[in-house]
């Protein structure tokens, strides 16, 4: 069995595997797509220490920084079902999609969250060419340009405030008659002079001159009338949902699905860890996923020196 296995290979997962192995345990991880959402990103500027890097080249050095350590890697192996262990220090079981089990003293889930996307014409297309999905990440690339937040949820409307302070303007769509977010939230917005925000109104295309964004078209869902606007940034904010619907039965969730986590990484289960995007960490980016990875590797094996010798 593994002391530490992995389940994830994204930032969290890769630093929870590094640290677990420099301990001299046996680790493992298994991941359906080593590198994670960083594989779909272009340009990262907020790596710190590393100025400028793109997604591509980040999970090639995750990846060797990982194998430098002597951890077994299982690349494309999705996990379908989590056992956990019986009795307090005995081994939990994870299943496979391909059927193979494989056991370990304490695992460590890390595996990430994804963007719900708008799925209209162009969306695919355009992403990364002036669709976005992070404002801490891609904000300043639109600085003095035109952009448009997807969602007046609570993300949508910090997204659109955050926005302004950096953006030319920012037109605010939302699906529903009235936002979502917080009052408090909804005041600052409304007192910001550069932002026009748009009810009852459902994004229809994102257009493009073939290269990148030029604008979009939305339908007043009251008139019916579909109308253009011209822009160079579109970011979408209509939901995160974290990748854990396989894991409900095993740790405690929350209602929107996140792993319910303490400070040090520990879930509702004993042996159990989590970190990253998966979780219920409050901001979801690379290098706090791998602080968090970090955490929950020392603290797996701090559990680990505490269990009985057999
Ligand atoms: P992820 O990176 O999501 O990795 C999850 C891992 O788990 C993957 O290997 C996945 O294949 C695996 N997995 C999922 N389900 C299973 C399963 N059932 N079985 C096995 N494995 C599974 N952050 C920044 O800090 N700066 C940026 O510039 C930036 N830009 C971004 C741009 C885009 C387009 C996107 C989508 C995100 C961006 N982010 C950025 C956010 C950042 O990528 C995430 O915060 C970070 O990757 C989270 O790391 P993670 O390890 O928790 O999860």
């Amino acid at each position: 069995p593994f002391d530490v296995l992995v389940v994830g290979g994204g930032p969290a997962g890769a630093a929870a595997a590094i640290y677990a192995a420099r301990k001299g345990i046996r680790v493992g991880v298994a991941a359906e797509r080593f590198g994670g959402q960083v594989l779909d990103t272009m340009g990262i500027e907020n790596f710190i220490s590393v100025p400028y890097t793109e997604g591509p080249k980040l999970a090639a050095h995750l990846e060797q920084h990982v194998k430098e350590n002597g951890v077994d890697i299982m690349n494309l192996q999705r996990a379908e079902k989590l056992v956990p262990a019986s009795r307090e220090g005995g081994l939990h079981e994870l299943v496979l999609a391909n059927g193979a089990s494989l056991k370990a003293r304490t695992i460590i889930l890390t595996t990430g969250a994804r963007w719900r996307q708008m799925n209209v014409p162009g969306e695919d297309e355009y992403r990364n060419k002036g669709v976005a999905y992070c404002p801490h990440c891609d904000g300043p690339l639109f600085k003095g340009k035109r952009v448009a937040v997807i969602g007046g949820g609570n993300s949508g409307v910090e997204a659109a405030i955050d926005l302004a302070g950096i953006v030319a303007h920012v037109t605010l769509i939302e699906f529903d008659s009235q936002l979502r977010a917080d009052a408090v939230l909804q005041r600052k917005l409304a007192s910001l002079p550069n932002v026009k925000i748009l009810t009852s109104s459902m994004t229809t295309r994102v257009n493009g001159d073939g290269t990148k964004v030029t604008g979009l078209t939305y339908k007043d869902r009251v008139s019916g009338a579909e109308h253009d606007i011209e822009l160079e940034g579109i970011f979408v904010q209509i939901g995160l949902v974290p990748n854990t619907e396989w894991m409900k039965d095993a740790v405690a969730l929350t209602p929107r699905g996140e792993i319910v986590i303490d400070a040090r990484g520990e879930t509702s289960q004993p042996g159990i860890f989590a970190a990253g995007d998966a979780t219920t960490v409050p901001y979801k980016q690379i290098v706090i996923a791998m602080g968090a990875g970090s955490t929950a590797a020392l603290s797996a094996f701090d559990y680990l020196i505490r269990l009985p010798a057999e």
